[in-house]
């Protein structure tokens, strides 16, 4: 097992809104995590050794602002004080839907130096048709008003739009939007096959062209453009083809975030379940894989990992996995074998290799980069 660099806490399942490809099953419940349980998990971590010199803490799988940062402050404390004493740096981030970014939340952002995201996918039609309340009104102009306030107070955060079949049709419209905004660190996530959201609505095969389509657009305008705008996707597969062969597999695309290796991530729900890989993961339904939570902390320390049959069973069908990836996939040498959870929801296995979701997320854009570099290296 790696060292753990990546906790995803779950501070509420709750969400104030209710996107049409939202695939959290309890974003109805307001329930809360406790500091006990945030301090046996870093307790955990601590005594097994677990950590390495940096740990990033995500705060996720709902909406992590419908808490206040009065809520969260003890948790902030508490992480502080059990890190500093160790050595380990930390650094809390939160991705937000932008809905309620209020100043006090911009206070205790600049204050705790948090990392922020903020989800929007694009011009109001088409962010508005999937990013909705929960009586069906558009989240659009609440989201601007909330980036308005992080500008007001000059606070870097970088966004994250989910590409469904709304935004495909107009890419000029779509990165101008970004552009013009002045949103210039940008993520794409293509609408994937996850937990609830069984259905994407640009998986369909009639749509492949216009995906393509959309993506080669885009990155024409990205490529003429004056550089103020990055672009995660094109970025990382950049990165991925032109990393140096003997240097560690850290800048492959899927290795990237660690998914694929057992214990790089924890992911920890507001009871105190814990699981690893994907952090999509866990609490989804599958009685066959415990809904993939490997243990709760407020019984079974990290101590007991070494002998949990579902990790081993789980990491023997992950890698089994990557193998056929290894050896049916030409892509294997940037992207490194996939996302695990992409493969069971999509595929119904982890040991399988190709998804709709790597088509999408890592064949197409590393084939514009790599159609570019071979151009411009032939012009050269
Ligand atoms: S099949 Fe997909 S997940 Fe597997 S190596 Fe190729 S691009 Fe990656």
């Amino acid at each position: 097992m790696k060292g753990v660099d990546l906790l995803i806490i779950q501070p509420t399942p709750f969400c104030n809104i209710n996107c049409d490809y939202c695939y959290l099953p309890e974003r109805s419940n307001t329930q809360k995590i406790s500091l006990d349980t945030v301090g046996l998990v870093i307790d955990s971590l601590v005594e097994n050794n677990m950590l390495g010199k940096r740990l990033s803490v995500v705060w996720h799988a709902g909406e992590p602002l419908v808490l206040s940062p009065s809520f969260y402050r003890p948790f902030f404390d508490l992480i502080s004080s059990k890190l500093l004493p160790i050595n380990v740096s930390w650094q809390h981030s939160v991705q937000t839907n932008g809905t309620l970014i209020t100043q006090e939340w911009c206070d205790f952002i600049i204050e705790m130096e948090i990392k922020i995201g903020v989800s929007i996918d694009g011009p109001k039609e088409v962010h508005d048709a999937n990013r909705k309340t929960r009586s069906g009104k558009g989240t659009f102009d609440k989201v601007m008003h909330g980036i308005q306030l992080l500008r007001d107070n000059h606070i870097n955060f970088h966004a994250i739009s989910v590409v469904s079949k709304y935004a495909i049709d107009d890419p000029d419209s779509f990165f101008e939007f970004f552009y013009n905004s002045g949103i210039y660190d940008l993520g794409l996530n293509i609408e994937e096959v996850e937990g609830d959201h069984v259905q994407s609505s640009i998986f369909d095969t009639n749509l492949q062209e216009k995906v393509k389509a959309f993506y080669s657009r885009l990155f024409d305008l990205y490529m003429a453009s004056d550089k103020k705008m990055r672009i995660r996707e094109f970025d990382r597969s950049l990165e991925a083809i032109l990393r140096n062969p003997g240097e560690p597999d850290i800048k492959l695309l899927s290795t990237e975030t660690h998914q694929n290796t057992p214990m790089a991530i924890v992911s920890l729900d507001y009871r105190g379940n814990y699981s690893t890989f994907s952090p999509e993961l866990i609490g989804q339904p599958a009685p066959a894989y415990n809904n993939f939570i490997l243990g709760n902390i407020h019984r079974d320390n990290f101590s007991s990992l070494q002998a949990n049959e579902l990790l081993k069973s789980m990491t023997g069908e992950i890698n089994a996995g990557i193998q056929k990836c290894r050896e049916e996939c030409e892509y294997f040498y940037v992207c490194g074998g996939g996302a695990p959870a992409n493969k069971y929801f999509e595929n119904g296995s982890f040991n399988s290799s190709e998804t709709n979701y790597c088509k999408h997320n890592i064949k197409i854009p590393t084939e514009l980069v790599l159609s570019y570099l071979e151009e411009n290296l032939a012009a050269w």
